[in-house]
């Protein structure tokens, strides 16, 4: 088997410079994460609330962890308390409680919207209708300790790169819309969060500047 470093080091040759590359440790132990940082990685996905509980206080503090799973509210207090960046915002309700857990330690956090495209119902996250229909400027404003940086999602799990290229294409066109629309005001919106192990170039070609991957770089979790 190839190491942390050696997979880490190919994949990060095959990414435009442009690209943010999230380095996904869910399920893997904290010297998985430690050999990555050896080797530069900062940024590093979780994906649930206990997980990046526990892995962080033995960790770096330089690390960026990016929160990208399904998110309680009553698990907000602890992922708010780590967070660089929460990219799974699928609900109102959630997105409110994160500004008061932020607010209450006294601080800005920063968020992505997750967007549902994908053929699987599993997968969480507003519909570009709804996301258009929901984010209004009063939204927007009445979050004091928010930051709404950009848009999160997922293509459908199928072995048909025409149907995953589309699926990038919706989330590309939410992204356009939100950014020359009720989000042109704010610059720091400028983050497009889409591709995993198996169809990050698919998503380059198609307008993402992050990327999320764990497989290719960790290998297989173990559940
Ligand atoms: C697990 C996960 C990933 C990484 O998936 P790989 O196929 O292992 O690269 C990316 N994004 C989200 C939201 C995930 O839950």
């Amino acid at each position: 088997m190839t190491s942390v470093k050696d997979n880490l080091i190919r994949v990060k040759a095959s990414l435009p410079e442009r690209v943010t590359l999230v380095a996904v440790s869910k399920f893997h132990p904290a010297e998985a994460i430690s050999e990555a940082y050896s080797v530069g990685q900062r940024d590093f996905g979780e994906s649930r609330a206990q997980e990046l509980a526990s892995k962080a206080p033995s960790l770096p503090e330089d690390i960026r962890w990016h929160f990208i799973g399904h998110l309680q509210t009553n698990k907000v207090r602890s992922v708010v308390a780590s967070a660089h960046l929460i990219q799974s915002v699928d609900s109102i309700k959630l997105l409110r409680e994160i500004d008061k857990e932020a607010k209450r330690v006294g601080r800005v956090i920063d968020v992505l919207l997750e967007v549902h495209v994908a053929a699987e119902d599993t997968k969480s996250g507003f519909t570009p209708a709804e996301i258009v229909r929901m984010l209004t400027p009063g939204l927007i404003g009445s979050l004091s300790h928010t930051r709404i940086t950009g848009i999160m999602g997922m293509a459908s799990n199928v072995d048909d790169d025409d149907r995953i290229a589309a699926d990038f294409d919706a989330l590309r066109s939410v992204y356009d819309t939100l950014r020359g629309g009720v989000m042109a005001p704010y610059p720091d919106f400028n983050t497009l969060s889409m591709g995993m192990s198996h169809d990050c170039q698919l998503a380059i070609a198609h307008g993402s500047n992050m990327v999320r991957i764990g497989t290719d770089i960790f290998g297989q979790r173990e559940y």
